[in-house]
């Protein structure tokens, strides 16, 4: 495997876990990556006790948590006054979960590569394989060849398109917007992550370092909605009016053109990884909807299996074999309870989320963690 070339598709979280974890083991690999940098824009993310151990395989853990803002306590539900429904808590895990900005992460694992082997504005147009290589043809016409393609290109991956077209996206029947305020909410550094779930939508507030917070909307409506496209931090905030403290303060601190808009989509249950010489990595094999924070956690797992399956395996096409086998069984059973979670918390009957709510209430902790628990733990 030593001398065979590994191509990816993709400077995401899952195409520079996947360099990175590739090459600690010495293979030769090259990230294609469509814009000409990392860009500023984007929110935060969350980084599950799950992917932090991958990380810490990586010798990246330390670097995350420092950067980003470690959870004092999981993640609380609450309903629109600000009571508590339900509390995730991580206690039980060797991890924290971690909020950070994404700029931010994608610098950290860019860092942990040898200088050049991200090759930035390179959009892929076309992927070919025979049986001795593949070729990825760029927007620019030009080309380059190597052993094996590793597709990294995210939900709408065009290498996906070309060598799964039946594959479909689906809707989930919610829209989201996302920004970053700068400002903590009211109690400041030692605020817990929180999510409100209520009739009008959800609504996150997860503080980041330097007196940061991301927040998250998210809204049920139909896709495509030229109207949401356009709204703007005062349409949010008349949506979330009434909705407990420090909802419209991080939300009036967020200026109109640091607010992201997408409608969210999932992949329809993944059956395959594989075609040829090809594998598909993070969400371009597996987009799953961001209800359980596990998207781009799965990513960053993807890369740590597979570069196990290296290890474990004589040839790439029995690895390959390994991963799909080892991986599809957990994507499924994450997407599956993701969308399920989605569902509950995007009820608006009021009616059946105040059922909803003292379901919650009377559930205990201990059944719930059980539940993350599970998703949590995993080994490599
Ligand atoms: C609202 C929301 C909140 C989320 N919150 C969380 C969270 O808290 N925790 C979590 O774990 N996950 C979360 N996710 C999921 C997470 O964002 C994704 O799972 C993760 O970004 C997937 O990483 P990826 O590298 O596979 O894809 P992407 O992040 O989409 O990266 C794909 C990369 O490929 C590049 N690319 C695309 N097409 C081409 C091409 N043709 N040629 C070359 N390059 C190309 C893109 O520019 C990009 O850099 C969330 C998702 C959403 C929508």
């Amino acid at each position: 495997m030593k001398n065979k070339s590994f191509l990816i598709i993709g400077g995401g979280i899952a195409g520079l876990t996947a360099a990175i974890a590739l090459q600690q083991l010495g293979l030769d690999v090259k990230v294609y990556e469509r814009f000409p940098e990392i860009r500023p824009a984007g929110a935060g993310i969350m980084i599950a006790p799950n992917a932090l151990r991958a990380l810490a395989r990586l010798g990246l853990d330390k670097a995350v948590q420092k950067q980003g803002y470690v959870s004092p306590r999981g993640i609380a539900i609450l309903n629109k006054q600000g009571s508590v429904l339900s509390e995730i808590s991580t206690s039980s895990q060797q991890y924290s979960t971690v909020s950070i900005h994404r700029a931010e992460l994608h610098q950290i694992l860019l860092s942990a590569l040898r200088p050049g082997t991200v090759i930035f504005g390179k959009a892929c147009s076309d992927t070919n394989q025979d049986e001795d290589g593949v070729t990825v043809t760029f927007a620019d016409q030009t080309e380059v060849s190597g052993d094996y393609l590793l597709a990294a290109d995210g939900i709408h991956s065009v290498v996906r398109k070309k060598l799964f077209p039946s594959i479909k996206l689906r809707y989930s029947g919610y829209t989201c917007w996302r920004g970053v305020a700068p400002c903590w909410p009211d109690s400041g550094e030692n605020s817990q992550f929180t999510e409100t779930w209520a009739a009008q939508g959800r609504f996150g507030v997860i503080p980041l370092t330097n007196e940061r917070t991301y927040w998250y909307a998210l809204v049920n409506g139909p896709s495509g909605d030229k109207r949401y496209a356009e709204y703007r931090i005062k349409d949010i905030i008349q949506i979330f009016e009434g909705y407990h403290s420090p909802v419209a303060q991080v939300l009036s601190r967020t200026p109109d053109d640091k607010m992201i808009h997408n409608d969210i989509f999932d992949l329809e249950t993944p059956e395959q990884f594989i075609s040829g010489r090809s594998l598909l990595l993070g969400d371009a094999g597996h987009a799953i909807t961001p209800n359980l924070g596990q998207g781009a956690c799965q990513a960053i797992e993807d890369a740590l299996e597979l570069a196990r399956c290296f290890i474990q395996h004589s040839t790439v096409e029995l690895a390959y074999r390994a991963f799909e086998m080892r991986r599809i069984e957990r994507v499924r059973a994450i997407s599956q309870l993701s969308l399920k979670v989605g569902k509950i918390a995007q009820l608006d009957n009021p009616l059946l989320c105040g059922l909803r709510n003292s379901v919650m209430r009377l559930t205990p902790a201990s059944l719930q963690n059980k539940q993350v628990s599970n998703l949590f733990h995993v080994e490599f």
